[in-house]
């Protein structure tokens, strides 16, 4: 097939907080430079017209965007100074912080809110809207955004040197068959290229496979958030306010916690956040955040609203010790791909938006020099060390491991790692963290007894009123990708579902998938046997690829990690507004 080849200096994979900053500040780096070499203020050679591209595989810049968000303004405000009298879409600053510890029945004011979760000074965002508007300034600096294009493959030399990447085909039917808009994707040539594909990215999952970049580091561990949006029907709940919650309706044996965060208009953000690493296999974080809206604080506070969207997305919550090496050659890894998000703190927007500059100005040298091989881009990492991004993650290093040892245990530990700057104490450091998946249990070991028509939540009702079915939900994130097209969750050995995932965990990724994208369906009355004497079962996996919401918590959650997640054809996936 004829691919366009097109070259660009600089290519950055996603259109994220990470990438943004860090298309933007090496756009104004170089501007500076060259103006400074014009007026003579520094000498050396200008770096003349440096193409730089930012590729996206949402409709628009922003689309994808989910997050809480609470904002430590650091990042920002050493990316632009300015960003309040430039406009920067914020919702409001932090006016209170509130910790509750919910009982089934009771939400318990603590009289000290944990020091992770202060939030003065701070503000609350859409990251969906900050986002477009960093997009905005990337393309008044001269950046080349290109919204729509999934970055598919990374494209290497003989010698595995990244050299850019290759951007989705478009056009192919379900079949795989080219359609009358069949357009190949386009080799994207590029000097360095910079993955900034937030948590679990799919390139970035292959680069570091391929090149090793995770050896000798734990293991990353996820946590998904899954959240609404409410109107309310006046000012019970002011724009400003700050609630993080522990406790209902999590067990102790899973990480958990909630927030509501007071925006403009009487709209609510409220979400609940399920460790990744649970072990109860009919745990199902889209109806753990159902449940919190039931204990009576919430179902008080929402009484009379109105949901108005819905989203989920998984975090990267391993820290320090889970980070790969974030450089090869002709590639630099940012933001949430490389894990520099603070899971104590729930905040990893200012750390996304440092690290992209970091990235910026180890570009900017690698582009004066000319080399962009390992060696010069692995100043990045040297940089990181020496930022304020480093002790504020060694800070929390073990905090996420401990959680293993239980919620009581994972909090004094919490409590001492702050305490004694991360150390915590020996018996609950993190020893062998292991990959969230594989604590997950078979319902043999976990009680059930091997019955996998168990259930966890029987007591609980979709009412439509509190309460929502995930196909509901999914209508509320505006879903949508082409079904005529192959999808783009590739189920490496359908065989297992029917019949060793079925028994051994009932088919967790109906429940762990918050967009009811797996289904198992009857095909028939009986398991037939085939001419070779093989069985066909009676159950099949459907997988309704159009609810996706892209996630990515299929490709980490699955216990046999046979569920691999691709880019679909550009712009398909949620249209995240105001999230
Ligand atoms: C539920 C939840 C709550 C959170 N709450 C907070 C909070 O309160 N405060 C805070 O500071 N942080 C919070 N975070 C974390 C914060 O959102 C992230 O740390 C931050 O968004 C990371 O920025 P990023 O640029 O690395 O990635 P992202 O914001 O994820 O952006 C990545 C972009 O890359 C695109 N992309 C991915 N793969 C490809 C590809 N192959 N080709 C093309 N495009 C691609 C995606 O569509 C997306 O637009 C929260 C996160 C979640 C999920």
């Amino acid at each position: 097939m004829e691919r366009e080849s097109l070259e660009m200096d600089v290519v950055f994979v996603g259109a994220g907080p990470a990438n943004l900053s860090s298309a933007l500040h090496l756009a104004r780096l170089i501007a500076e430079h060259d103006a400074a070499i014009g007026n003579g203020a520094r000498e050396g050679r200008p770096l003349g017209d440096i193409q730089i591209a930012v590729i996206e595989k949402g409709a628009t810049i922003g689309s994808h965007i989910l997050s809480g968000a609470v904002m430590d303004p650091r990042g920002l405000a050493e990316l632009i100074p300015d960003f309040v009298e430039q406009g920067a879409p914020l919702e409001s600053p932090v006016n209170e912080d509130h910790f509750l510890y919910l009982t089934k029945k009771h939400a318990i004011r603590s009289p000290i809110t944990p020091p992770p979760l202060k939030n003065h000074g701070y503000y609350i965002v859409s990251l969906n809207r900050l986002t477009a508007w960093l997009g905005e300034k990337c393309e008044e600096a001269g950046v080349n955004i290109f919204p729509e294009f999934p970055g598919a493959d990374l494209l290497y030399d003989e010698n595995d040197r990244v050299i850019g990447v290759r951007t989705g085909d478009k056009g192919i039917d379900k079949e795989g068959k080219q359609r009358a808009n069949f357009e190949p994707g386009v080799d994207l040539l590029a000097k360095v290229t910079i993955l900034g594909e937030g948590v679990r990215g799919s390139l970035t999952k292959k680069l570091v496979r391929r090149l090793g970049l995770d050896e000798g580091r734990e293991p990353q561990v996820y946590s998904l958030g899954v959240k609404e949006l409410w109107e309310l029907p006046d000012d019970r709940y002011p724009v400003g306010r700050v609630t993080h919650t522990l406790g209902f309706p999590s067990d102790q044996w899973t990480y958990g916690g909630g927030w509501i965060y007071g925006m403009q208009n009487r709209v609510v953000n409220l979400g609940y956040v399920t460790g990744l690493d649970y072990r109860d296999p009919l745990i199902d974080p889209h109806a753990e955040f159902q449940r919190f809206k039931t204990h009576p604080f919430l179902a008080k506070l929402l009484s009379g609203g109105k949901m108005i969207r819905y989203g989920a997305k998984a975090i990267a919550a391993g820290g320090l010790h889970a980070m790969p090496r974030m450089f090869a050659d002709g590639v630099l890894i940012v933001g949430d791909s490389a894990g520099f998000l603070n899971a104590a703190r729930l905040k990893g927007i200012h750390s996304a938006i440092k690290s992209g500059m970091l990235a910026a100005q180890t570009i900017f040298e690698a582009l004066l020099s000319d080399d962009f091989s390992a060696a010069t881009l692995g100043t990045f990492e040297t940089r990181v060390k020496e930022s304020w991004i480093t002790p504020e993650l060694r800070r929390y290093r073990n905090f996420h491991a401990a959680f293993r040892h239980g919620r009581w245990l994972g909090m004094a530990n919490a409590g001492l790692q702050y305490i004694t700057g991360g150390r915590a104490w020996g018996i609950l450091d993190r020893d062998h963290q292991e990959a969230g998946h594989e604590a997950m249990q078979k319902l043999s070991a976990y009680g059930y007894n091997g019955d996998a028509s168990a259930q966890r939540y029987p007591e609980l009702r979709f009412d439509g009123q509190l309460t929502f079915n995930k196909v509901t939900d999914v209508y509320h994130a505006a879903v949508s990708h082409d079904e005529d097209q192959p999808a783009h969750l590739h189920v490496l050995d359908t065989n297992i579902c029917a019949t060793r995932c079925a028994e051994e965990y009932g088919n967790p990724c109906q429940r762990f998938c918050p967009a009811a994208v797996y289904e198992m369906v009857d095909v028939a009355q009986t398991a037939s046997v085939n001419p070779d004497g093989t069985e066909t079962p009676r159950r099949q996996l459907q997988i309704n690829f159009s609810n996706c919401v892209h996630c990515k918590t299929c490709d980490i959650m699955d216990p046999y990690q046979i569920i691999n997640w691709v880019t679909p054809e550009g712009g398909g996936g949620p249209e995240y507004k105001g999230m």
